[in-house]
């Protein structure tokens, strides 16, 4: 408990609001940028002023009202998301003012929360933003995606899609590090290609807009692949299931190229080619591999600090930007993680 003077606490914040559920892409009309209370912490509880906002792929699941494996997006309510803020008033043990957390109620200026949902981090160890990026929800992804779904092992040939992304970055550098044989990118423009064989040291990347994605996966990788991690579907994992190796693997972490479809897109035709490799194909969601965070920060934060791993982050400012970083995301307009500063 804390025994700092209460701040003034202004009334009201800004906060994000769907206003009606998006069909096909979503629009800026959807979204309203809403003042609402903010309520006073009660026992147990903290304010937090939000610093850094987390726009993902994701969401656009919960803007549907299908059930999924989260809940929907209520209409006319704050969104929520990751965040990183500030501590402002703080009635739980173990947190004070001051102090920066890792929480759930982003979309927003101001977010009162249980201090059981907040994790405190280190200013000082990382910059704020990489908690919910190299650090944090999609560099858990892109762990333990690779190493758990996937079942990696030294000496795979590893192709990953969605490449120059905040997860698809992660994976090809990480599988490099831990002794893959080839790593193989695609990304959606030449200079996110340039990126990844340059700066990321993948051994081949190619431009899926450029030509078909089958014909430019033959070429980047001769000798098939053994692991492929998925991030956008369709023609990408069609052509992938295409060259898998004998025990191929592939890890199913997010289908970007179907999000925004009104109707079911084809699956792959050649889903047969999984019995004669013995194929393995598997989705996988964050949220149960939490048991390896502790792992992956002693294993990868290292490599982050060293500058081995490196990552980009593409920074939007104000939370006036939010809906537009969002809609960024799903057009290909970050490299790296996209947040918004606030
Ligand atoms: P991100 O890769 O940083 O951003 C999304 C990227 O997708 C865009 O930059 C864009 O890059 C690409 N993209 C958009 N439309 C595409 C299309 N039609 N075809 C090919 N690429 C397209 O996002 P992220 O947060 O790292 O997420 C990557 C994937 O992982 C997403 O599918 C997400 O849903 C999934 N994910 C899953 C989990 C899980 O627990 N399973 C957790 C986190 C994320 P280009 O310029 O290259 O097109």
């Amino acid at each position: 408990m804390s025994d700092h003077p209460t701040p003034t606490i202004p009334a009201t914040g800004r906060e994000w609001h769907l206003k009606s559920r998006p069909v096909g892409w979503p629009k800026p009309e959807d979204f309203e940028l809403a003042e609402g209370e903010i309520r006073p912490p009660g026992p147990g509880q903290i304010l937090v002023r939000n610093e850094y906002l987390s726009v993902d792929p994701y969401m656009r699941g919960r803007m549907s009202a299908a059930k999924s494996y989260i809940a929907p997006f209520e209409l006319g309510r704050a969104m929520e998301g990751g965040a990183v803020g500030k501590v402002v008033v703080s009635h739980a043990d173990g947190i004070a003012p001051g102090d920066h957390v890792l929480h759930f109620g982003g979309w927003r200026e101001y977010a009162t929360i249980d201090a059981k949902q907040a994790v405190v981090v280190d200013p000082d160890a990382a910059p704020l933003s990489a908690y919910l990026g190299v650090l944090g929800m999609t560099g858990l992804t892109a762990y333990a995606g690779l190493l758990r779904t996937a079942g990696f092992k030294e000496g795979d040939i590893v192709f990953v899609s969605g490449a120059a992304g905040a997860v698809g970055s992660q994976v090809g550098q990480l599988a490099k590090l831990l002794g893959a044989s080839r790593v193989i990118g695609s990304a959606g423009s030449d200079e996110k290609v340039k990126l990844l064989v340059d700066e990321y040291g993948f051994d081949a990347a190619f431009n899926y807009k450029k030509g078909p994605v089958a014909e430019q996966l033959r070429a980047a990788a001769p000798d098939g692949i053994d692991v492929y991690f998925d991030n956008v579907g369709g023609d990408h994992l069609e052509a992938a299931i295409g060259l898998l190796n004998l025990h191929g693997r592939i890890a199913i972490c997010g289908m970007i190229s179907v999000y925004n479809d009104t109707e079911a897109a084809p699956g792959p035709r050649n889903l047969a080619r999984l019995i004669a490799t013995r194929g393995r194909m598997q989705g996988f969601l964050v949220g149960d591999h939490y048991d390896l965070q502790p792992q992956f920060v002693q294993q990868v934060g290292p490599w982050i600090g060293s500058g081995e791993l490196k990552y980009r982050e593409t920074v939007m400012e104000g939370i006036e930007k939010t809906v537009d970083a969002f809609l960024g995301v799903l057009r290909g307009e970050n490299v790296g993680k996209m947040v918004v500063k606030l």
